[in-house]
C-alpha cells in the first residue's frame, strides 16, 4: 500500500510540475489562435462574451470596434456580447506578459463556459517591461493593452492620434486571438513579414507588426489600419470552412 502511495505521489508531483503550480486540474490557456476555430465556427460555441477589464480611468475606446471585427468573421448565431468592468489589477508599474497571464486568471473566468466562448481583454495601467510594446496576445483568451504606451506613441501634431493608435492595437491583438498571421495554420497565400513572424507585410492590414510598437507613427504615414485586409480575411474563411486546416486548437 505504502509503495502505491509513494507511486502515486511520484506521478502527481512529475504532473503539476510539466505544467507549473496547480494548472493541471484547470483549463488549458493554449497559444493565441487556440481559440480560433471556436470562435470562427458555431459548432462549440454559439454566444461569446468579450471582456474587457481596465484599471479606473483607462477605459477602453474600441471595445465597439472588437464586437463589429469580430461579428464581421465569426459565427456566433447566439451574438458577441460585451462586458466592461473597471478592475484595480495593482500593477502599474512594469508588466511581463507573464503578469498579464496572471493577472487575467486571477480576475477572469474561464474561457470556455458551456455554450459561451469568453475573451479577455486587460487595459492596466502601466507599460509593458518592454516598453516599446503597445500590445500582447498571452494565450489563446487573453490580450492586454498599455494605455500609458499608446498616449507616448502618439505622433508629432497628434498624427496617428493615440485615439487611432488604440483603436488600431485592439484590433490587432484580436487578430492574433483569430491565429494571424499563420499563428495556427499556413496560408496558401505569402502575406506573412518574413522579418516578423506571426504578422503581416501589408503595412495597409492591421496585422502589420509596427501596429503594436511604439514606433507605429514612424513605419505608418496617413491613417492607421483598423480593419484586416484581404490576404487575412482568406485565411479566417478558410479556417472557419475547414479548407485550411487549423492546429493547436484547445477546442474543435
Ligand atoms: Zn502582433
Amino acid at each position: 500500500m505504502r509503495q502505491y502511495f509513494l507511486v502515486f505521489l511520484l506521478i502527481t508531483s512529475t504532473l503539476s510540475g510539466c505544467f507549473g503550480s496547480d494548472e493541471w486540474l484547470d483549463e488549458e490557456h493554449g497559444i493565441p489562435g487556440g481559440l480560433a476555430l471556436a470562435c470562427l465556427q458555431d459548432t462549440g460555441f454559439e454566444k461569446m462574451e468579450i471582456h474587457f477589464l481596465y484599471e479606473e480611468d483607462y477605459d477602453p475606446i474600441a471595445m465597439d470596434l472588437v464586437k463589429s471585427r469580430l461579428q464581421e468573421v465569426c459565427d456566433k448565431p447566439g451574438g458577441i456580447t460585451i462586458k466592461a468592468e473597471e478592475t484595480n489589477f495593482a500593477i502599474d508599474t512594469a508588466w511581463t506578459s507573464d503578469d498579464v497571464r496572471d493577472a487575467r486568471w486571477k480576475h477572469g473566468g474561464d474561457a470556455m463556459g458551456s455554450n459561451t466562448l469568453h475573451w479577455y481583454f486587460l487595459f492596466p495601467a502601466g507599460t509593458h517591461s518592454d516598453e516599446s510594446v503597445l500590445g500582447v496576445a498571452v494565450d489563446a483568451s487573453t490580450v492586454a493593452i498599455f494605455k500609458d504606451s499608446v498616449d507616448e506613441a502618439e505622433g508629432l501634431f497628434g498624427r496617428p492620434s493615440n485615439e487611432e493608435v488604440e483603436r488600431a492595437v485592439t484590433i490587432h491583438e484580436t487578430g492574433h486571438l483569430l491565429g494571424l498571421v499563420n499563428l495556427v495554420y499556413n496560408s496558401p497565400i505569402d502575406h506573412e513579414d518574413s522579418s516578423h513572424k506571426g504578422h503581416s507585410n501589408n503595412d495597409n492590414s492591421v496585422m502589420y507588426w509596427a501596429i503594436e510598437s511604439s514606433d507605429v507613427g514612424n513605419f505608418i504615414t496617413g491613417n492607421l489600419p483598423d480593419e484586416f485586409d484581404d490576404d487575412d480575411k482568406a485565411d479566417l474563411e478558410g479556417m472557419a470552412s475547414g479548407d485550411l486546416e487549423c492546429n493547436k486548437q484547445l477546442w474543435s
